[in-house]
């Protein structure tokens, strides 16, 4: 199998996160990956929480494999007292539902720790490799 190029997606998380605003902060981009088969396109299934919105995600985003179909809690940011509002399957407008996901987080230097600021979920279909935001978290 050929090995996925995924640079494309590195790029387009760092411009969503504006990495090059902040020089000065860490950026740590990891790409999903199925603990059985590694680097997969995924299922994307998102619980949208009360008070999600589009600069800061609330709810739970879970990840299935396209080969194995293991599933996995990817991200959840959830607040006391909130509740599960609406879910959504991911689809990209080509119709595949199936996408390589990566995450961009942004650490500040805070004295000696480097404190999460904000970050960002991506998505390459793959199917047609168009590129996309998940969700903002911060
Ligand atoms: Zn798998
Ligand atoms: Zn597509």
């Amino acid at each position: 199998m050929e090995k996925p190029k995924l640079m494309d997606l590195k790029v387009f998380a760092y411009e969503k996160i504006c990495a090059d605003d902040y020089p000065e902060n860490v950026h740590v981009y990891v790409e999903a990956e199925c603990d059985n088969c590694g680097l997969v396109p995924f299922h994307v299934a998102v619980e949208h929480w009360n008070g999600d919105s589009p600069v800061a995600f609330h709810g739970i985003i879970r990840l299935q494999c396209s080969l194995c179909g293991r599933e996995k809690a990817y991200l959840s940011v959830l607040e006391d007292g909130g509740k599960p509002n609406y879910n959504e399957q991911y689809k990209c407008k080509c119709d595949s539902p199936t996408f390589y996901i990566a995450s961009c987080d942004r650490m500040e230097k805070i004295e000696d720790a480097n404190v999460f600021s904000e970050g960002v979920v991506v998505g390459k279909c793959s199917n047609c490799g168009a590129l996309q935001v998940i969700a903002m978290t911060g």
